[in-house]
């Protein structure tokens, strides 16, 4: 059957766009013609669920029926959100979905055209908001795992948690890089490189949407966020403006985001703060020029929360509403998240096309989108989930998943003295600072709550390092020691004492840190337990590389990051040696505060020495292992190769130690002498080489683009000209090089 008329039947007299054997784009322009204004603007909504409850405002209680009639009815709005912390009294999977299945129910009941709504929420580590879900590590956690194939399963699994409670729009995953330790979202970002950050992001899209790379449906979107440059806000602070040039921005920050768009992601968020004086939602060079023309992006642009409105009330770039509104849909953006009054901004934005500041064709085109994208996720189709067996599907899944992505991202940063392993013959072990039994500052911010999880309230699965090293080693004492007087009165008669120093939980604003470093009272406890002469392993449990201070100088360290609900299981086993670490640094460890923004890509400079020259505790891919490992010279497919065309690398990995263990192999390329100033080295791709055991050599590969070598050129004014210099480079792994020529 085809579309006929304005708005045609199948031969069983159904309309077309309710026969899922039509082609998709027959099944949206049939329900676009049948649409009425009102209801096509109503699609382009998204309201926090709060408002469906109590006086239609921010409770967590249940719906109410006047206010589902004003936001889903009256205001025909075709997507709903949990922000964090906004969830059911009743916080179980069959809760979840009670809610989610009662909204669809309202809405698909009291409607003409019966057209589903599209439940949105953060997933970002896990699926977060739900407090039965087991969580992974932050990303700053996948970042320093290096390992896409597990990111895709954590994708999937996150995926699968939030599809049971009737979640198909998951917030995540965030390919902002890694610049400011200031920043309170640091510990959101996979990496301050875009290889590293771009690829990672690229399979937790796979893995959340289950894409098959031939325009199959997917089963939930995923969301580019935040596009683009939201991570390098002038002075750390959230949402301040930022300066990123051209070049920087095109060079670095967006190619971050391709390898998530080439993976399929069918919405994009756009960065709620402001580039070269121009906020992003006010962008069409950003949401139009670059993410849809150049990078090819086709879904669908939700706006940050209340980020039109902010157009008018921060930014002062609008004089009211409608004009805002009318600056960011002609910009791109297609949906409005969070627009507080649903009403409000219906009616503006249908006056905006009534007035002709927006025209009828722009708005059909982001309605297509948003309806393309129901139909693309099955909701026509299959618009409720099964209560009964949201908790089945839930309770208990990605335990073992969580625990090898918390192994894989711990980082081995000293282990001087071989003090690690640890025998688990020990007798008594001493636990100290202020992470070793803390949830809320084990699992972060958007974890239950916005902020975390509440000290004393409900807690989402975990195993502490306490817990998780009394499991390890069941015969030993294993004492808390609640404050430094008491774990230094412990440590004498100790085998070893364990210091799991972490940071406060929060998100956004109110979690930057104008001092990223470890306190003066945490810097004190490890020096007093130095001092007992007992071997002392100090756990850097945080979502940021923070400044050492005088633990810079401990023999024994490992960054732990904020690494979710089986964190103590995941150290336990590398402390005793059941686990190899393998985790490499995502990021630059700075040495002090100052060295902030830091990334190992950073320019050349005049001046020698420390300068100039990045100079950083620990560089970008570090980490050590139990075991010792080599990589050979690397050898590359072709001596010279086009601009447009691929390299691949075959290196060859030995481990030359005695216990088996993973190794990650980064792919760098230098180039000699550029026209424009290149670092120098950047990553092009790079592998895990799992299980290698001790004496065994394995020969991998790595292929990359050249395109991937391409910089803006031209001189200070350059205007955004993008190409790959032809001439010298080298592949560069370990210290070893081989160049290669692209002509
Ligand atoms: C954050 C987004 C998030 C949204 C919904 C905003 O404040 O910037 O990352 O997806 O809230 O919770």
């Amino acid at each position: 059957a085809s579309p006929s008329g304005p708005a045609g039947s199948d031969d069983y007299g159904r309309p077309i766009y309710l026969n899922p054997a039509v082609p998709t784009q027959y099944r949206v322009n049939d329900l676009l013609r049948r649409m009425t204004l009102a209801e096509k603007v109503g699609q382009m909504a998204q309201i926090r669920v709060g408002k469906l409850r109590g006086d239609c405002n921010f409770a967590n209680g249940p719906l109410v029926a006047s206010c589902e009639q004003q936001v889903l009815v009256d205001a025909h709005v075709g997507s709903i959100l949990s922000g964090g912390g906004d969830y059911p009294v009743d916080n179980t999977a069959k809760g979840w979905a009670q809610i989610t299945n009662g909204i669809q129910h309202y809405t698909l009941d009291n409607s003409r055209l019966k057209i589903p709504v599209l439940y949105g929420a953060d997933g970002v580590h896990g699926d977060n908001n739900l407090v039965t879900a087991t969580m992974f590590p932050q990303q700053i956690g996948v970042g320093a795992t290096w390992d896409p194939a597990l990111a895709e399963k954590m994708g999937e699994s996150t995926s699968s948690t939030m599809r049971a409670t009737g979640v198909f729009w998951d917030f995540a995953p965030v390919s902002d890089i890694s610049r400011d330790t200031r920043w309170g979202r640091y510990y959101e970002t996979l990496s301050e490189d875009p290889t590293l950050a771009g690829t990672l992001a690229g399979s937790l899209v796979t893995g959340l949407q289950a894409y098959d790379g031939k325009g199959a449906t997917a089963k939930l979107t995923a969301t580019a966020k935040h596009f683009a440059g939201y991570s390098e806000p002038i002075n750390g602070h959230d949402r301040v403006p930022a300066q990123i040039p051209v070049r920087e921005l095109q060079d670095v920050f967006l190619p971050a985001f391709q390898p998530q768009i080439d993976a399929g992601a069918r919405t994009a968020m756009a960065n709620s703060g402001a580039i070269n004086g121009v906020p992003v939602h006010a962008s069409k060079f950003m949401l139009t020029t670059e993410l849809r023309q150049r990078m090819g992006f086709t879904g669908v642009t939700v706006s940050d929360w209340s980020d039109m409105a902010s157009l008018v009330t921060k930014y002062h770039m609008a004089p009211d509403y409608p004009t805002a509104i009318a600056m960011s849909v002609n910009a791109g953006v297609d949906m409005a998240m969070e627009p507080s009054d649903a009403a409000g901004y219906t009616n503006a934005l249908l006056a905006d096309v009534q007035n002709g500041l927006i025209s009828q064709r722009r708005i059909d085109e982001a309605v297509g989108r948003i309806l393309k994208l129901k139909f693309d996720l099955g909701l026509f189709e299959k618009p409720f989930v099964d209560e009964n067996a949201a908790d089945g599907i839930v309770n208990g899944a990605g335990t073992d998943l969580a625990r090898q992505a918390a192994t894989e991202s711990t980082v081995l940063l000293r282990n001087d003295n071989k003090t690690l392993p640890l025998s688990t013959g020990v007798h008594k072990i001493v636990l100290a600072g202020d992470s070793a039994n803390n949830p809320a500052q084990q699992f972060g911010g958007w974890t239950v709550n916005w902020q975390g999880v509440t000290p004393g309230g409900p807690t989402p699965p975990v195993v502490t390092p306490l817990q998780g090293i009394q499991q390890a080693v069941p015969n030993a004492t294993v004492v808390a020691a609640p404050d430094q007087a008491s774990a230094v009165a412990q440590a004498a008669d100790a085998d070893a004492v364990v210091v799991v120093l972490g940071e406060k939980a929060g998100a956004e604003g109110p979690n930057d840190n104008e001092n990223p470093a470890l306190t003066a009272a945490q810097q004190s406890l490890v020096d007093s337990l130095k001092a007992t002469g007992k071997p002392v392993v100090v756990v850097l449990m945080t979502g940021r590389p923070l400044v050492l201070g005088s633990v810079a100088s401990a023999p024994t360290l490992l960054a732990d990051w904020l690494p979710g609900s089986q964190g103590g299981t995941a150290l336990a086993d590398i402390l005793f040696g059941k686990a190899n670490p393998s985790g490499r640094l995502p990021v630059s460890w700075p040495k002090t505060v100052g060295d902030e923004p830091m990334s190992y890509d950073q320019l050349p400079g005049t001046n020698g020495g420390t300068s100039s020259n990045y100079d950083p505790l620990f560089p970008f891919g570090f980490g050590l292992s139990y075991s010792t490992f080599t990589t050979s010279t690397p050898t590359v497919s072709a001596a010279t190769v086009r601009a447009d065309g691929k390299e691949t690398v075959s290196v060859t990995v030995t481990n030359t130690g005695t216990v088996a263990g993973d190794q990650v192999v980064p792919v760098y390329v230098h180039q000699p002498v550029s026209q424009v100033l290149v670092p120098d080295k950047r990553l092009v791709g790079f592998t895990r080489v799992a299980g290698l055991k001790p004496g065994e050599a394995r020969t991998v590969q790595v292929t990359f683009d050249v395109g991937k070598l391409a910089v803006t050129v031209g001189d200070v004014d350059a205007s955004g000209r993008r190409e790959v210099e032809k001439g010298a480079y080298a592949v560069v792994v370990g210290t070893a090089q081989t160049p290669f020529t692209v002509r």
